[in-house]
C-alpha cells in the first residue's frame, strides 16, 4: 500500500498554538492565540499534516491527570474543527525525571529536544516529505527540530539563542505566513 508523502507541520502546544498557562488547570483556560486557527487551516488546506508535539510535565509533577491532557486535546480538536481545521497528530509526553508521581518520573525518549514524538507520528503518519517543519517558543523545540531535520521555525519576541532557524516571528499566524511566501 502506498499513499503520497505528505510535508509535516509539527507545532508545540503551549505558546505556540494556544496561551501559554503556566500549566492547564480547566478546559475554559484554553484559548488559541490569535490567528492561530486560520494558520492551522491554511496548512491544512495546503495539505500538510498538522501534528502536535507538546512535553506536559505536569502530569509527572502532579499537577493534573494524563485524561486531562487528552480531554484538553479534544477540546482543542472540536474548536478547530468548527472552523474547519484539524489535528493530524496530537502527541504529548507526560513523562519528567523530577516528578512527583512515580509512574511517570523517568527520563523519556519522547520529551523534547529528543525526538520520539517526531518518530512516532513518522511511523503513524509519514514517511514525510521536505521541506516539514517545527513551530514552537522553546529553545528545545528549535532542537527538536534540527534533529528531526525539520525548518525550524521560532515564535517569539526575543531572540532564539541556538544557532540559525529557518524563520522567526512573533506569532504561528506570521510563521505560517512566512513559510508560504517563501516557498
Ligand atoms: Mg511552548
Ligand atoms: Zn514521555
Amino acid at each position: 500500500m502506498t499513499h503520497r508523502q505528505q510535508q509535516a507541520a509539527f507545532l508545540d502546544r503551549d505558546g505556540t498554538v494556544i496561551e501559554d498557562a503556566g500549566y492547564l488547570a480547566t478546559l475554559d483556560d484554553i484559548r488559541f492565540l490569535p490567528g492561530a486557527i486560520l494558520a492551522i487551516k491554511r496548512l491544512n488546506d495546503a495539505g500538510f499534516l498538522v501534528v502536535i508535539a507538546t512535553n506536559q510535565s505536569g502530569v509527572a509533577r502532579g499537577y493534573f491527570s494524563e485524561s486531562f491532557v487528552l480531554d484538553v486535546h479534544e477540546a482543542m480538536n472540536r474548536q478547530l474543527r468548527s472552523h474547519g481545521a484539524h489535528f493530524d497528530g496530537l502527541y504529548y509526553c507526560p513523562h519528567h525525571v523530577d516528578g512527583s508521581v512515580a509512574e511517570y518520573s523517568r527520563p523519556c525518549e519522547c520529551r523534547k529536544p529528543k525526538t520520539g514524538m517526531f518518530q512516532l507520528a513518522t511511523r503513524l503518519l509519514g514517511p514525510f516529505s521536505q521541506p516539514s517543519y517545527m513551530f514552537g517558543d522553546r529553545e528545545s523545540d528549535m532542537e527538536f527540530a534540527r534533529s528531526a531535520d525539520l525548518r525550524p521555525c521560532f515564535i517569539g519576541s526575543h531572540r532564539p539563542e541556538i544557532g540559525d532557524v529557518f524563520c522567526h516571528a512573533a506569532s504561528l499566524a506570521d510563521a505560517v505566513d512566512f513559510v508560504f511566501t517563501a516557498r
